[in-house]
């Protein structure tokens, strides 16, 4: 595990997406830029981008098809316990969710759930 995220703006049941793409972006990207990783919609987004300099094309579309990658990962991973979920609204809020935590959320203020890693 990356020890360069020690804290992360978004739910901890996503911190193994977070680090698998940022060990992803590393490898082809060694110097590159990090913007800020948020919960948007519902689903995992990890803003990044290829350098802090000039960078091609081709290079930007590299690095949001893999963080893009993560963010379709992020659907099927309940953000606040990392167990399999899925996408879910309740009035204008979106989250990902398992059904445990989900039903936790209608009772609670939080899920009860702890993280499985
Ligand atoms: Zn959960």
């Amino acid at each position: 595990m990356s020890s360069d995220f020690e804290v992360v703006w978004c739910g901890e049941g996503w911190r193994s997406l977070v680090n698998e793409c940022h060990d992803e972006l590393v490898a082809r990207f060694p110097d590159y830029r990090f913007y800020g990783i948020k919960q948007k919609w519902g689903v995992l987004a990890f803003q990044a981008r290829p350098r802090a300099g000039d960078s091609t094309d081709e290079e930007r579309a590299l690095v949001d098809r893999l963080t893009g990658r993560y963010q379709t990962a992020s659907e099927a991973v309940c953000e606040w316990c990392g167990r399999p979920g899925s996408l879910r609204s309740e009035d204008a809020e979106w989250l990902t969710l398992c059904n445990t935590c989900a039903e936790d959320m209608k009772t609670t203020k939080y899920p009860s759930s702890r993280l499985i890693m």
